[in-house]
């Protein structure tokens, strides 16, 4: 069952406003990643420039003291980097650097081994950007950049079509498509994940029928709010059932009724937008309100009672709500349970209406427009 779900789910090609929201995912998720092969890269180059310098004769001079301090800055700068799309420019000013020292210090010192070691470090250079978040522009202008910098054919005795020559361009040519291969094959199983994760998440968490938030959307979201410190801010729960809603299942069918709960559900979303709202079940929904005092949060679910009792449609209906306020320490069941209480009574009270919960001992104060 699930294989034929997931064929199903990934025939869909994940739009352009997915792409770049996995793109900023991808790269928030890899910057401390970048910023190590940043390090290490500088660490090799570096490394291998002591030797060059000091064993194979090069000297240390201001030059490799001036490409490590660009590569370092560059790599100060990724600290500060928050946008993949900087990121991927960034890499390219990261990569041109890094080739561009490599191709000063792999120079004629290195006699016939010089080919060898530009091919080596072109292809440690291809190979450390293709597992990075990097848009595919970005990649194809480094892989330029590398083999223009690093191109093997600088070297002193290497011609284009000896046999020396031919096994260099054929070998580049396997390195070159084998990276950009994993590195396209990688981007795209990533997006594929996230993007199913994003169907998956949706379904999991957004009502089919009314398309606004869930019971359980409504639970993780205001049980995260409840744990957070919001101090001297009113927190309000409202319980919202529709009234007489089995008549017009009864009278004009289950369609019918889907449209007026659907219709509650747009007029919740539009005059509560700011709020975590759901619909619980049923023709059950829930406001979970917060930073207004209780005059406005009344004001706020009067005006919600209004605007249903309001909205033209082919089955006008009303709504009652149940309010209750949320105390320090206060769980959200428990609230849920007010809630319902003061629903109860808004029905015995004579419906389309708000009641707010008072403790048993004190009167009920029942509201109508
Ligand atoms: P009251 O004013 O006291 O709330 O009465 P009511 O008729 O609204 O209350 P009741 O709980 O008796 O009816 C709720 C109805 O909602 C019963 C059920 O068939 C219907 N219902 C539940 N879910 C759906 C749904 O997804 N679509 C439709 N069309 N009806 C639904
Ligand atoms: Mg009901
Ligand atoms: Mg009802």
């Amino acid at each position: 069952m699930y294989k034929t779900i997931e064929n199903q789910l990934r025939k869909h090609t994940a739009p352009a406003a997915i792409r770049a929201e996995f793109r900023q995912h991808d790269f928030d998720r890899l910057r401390g990643f970048c910023l190590l092969v940043f390090c290490l890269s500088i660490a090799i180059w570096v490394l291998f420039d002591l030797l060059l310098s000091f064993i194979g004769g090069q000297g240390f001079t201001y030059r490799s003291m001036l490409l490590i301090s660009g590569m370092c800055i560059l790599t100060v700068v990724l600290l500060f980097v928050r946008k993949a799309d900087h990121f991927s420019v960034l890499n390219l000013l990261f990569v041109s650097l890094m080739a561009f020292a490599v191709h000063w210090v792999v120079d004629d010192t290195l006699g016939d081994l010089q080919a060898g070691w530009l091919i080596m470090a072109a292809s440690s250079i291809l190979y450390s950007f293709s597992v990075l978040p990097v848009r595919r522009w970005s990649y194809f202008a480094s892989a330029l950049v590398t083999w223009l910098l690093l191109n093997p054919f600088q070297a002193e005795g290497t011609h284009l079509l000896d046999l020396r020559g031919l096994m260099i361009i054929s070998y580049a040519a396997f390195i070159t498509g084998l990276t950009f291969h994993s590195y396209s094959v990688l981007r795209e199983s990533k997006l594929q994940n996230f993007y199913m994760s994003r169907l998956l998440l949706d379904q999991a968490y957004i009502d089919v029928l009314t398309e606004i938030p869930n019971r359980r959307s409504f639970m993780t979201q205001a049980e995260q709010h409840l744990g957070t410190d919001h101090e001297g801010q009113g927190r309000y729960l409202a319980m919202i059932d529709i009234d007489n809603f089995k008549r017009v299942n009864d009278q004009f069918g289950h369609d019918s009724g889907d449209v007026v709960l659907k219709r509650i559900a747009a007029n919740i979303k539009a005059s509560m937008n700011e709020f975590v709202y759901a619909r619980l079940g049923g023709e059950e929904f829930v406001i979970y309100l917060w930073g207004l005092d209780q005059q406005a949060t009344e004001e706020r679910v009067a005006a919600l009672c209004a605007l249903v009792r309001e909205t033209p449609g082919e089955h006008p209906v009303t709504i009652s709500i149940g309010l209750t306020r949320i105390e320090p320490g206060d769980n959200l069941s428990n609230a849920l349970g007010r809630a319902d209480a003061a629903l109860y009574d808004a029905k015995h009270e004579g419906k389309d209406r708000y009641v707010v919960w008072r403790a048993p001992d004190t009167s009920i104060a029942a509201h109508v427009d």
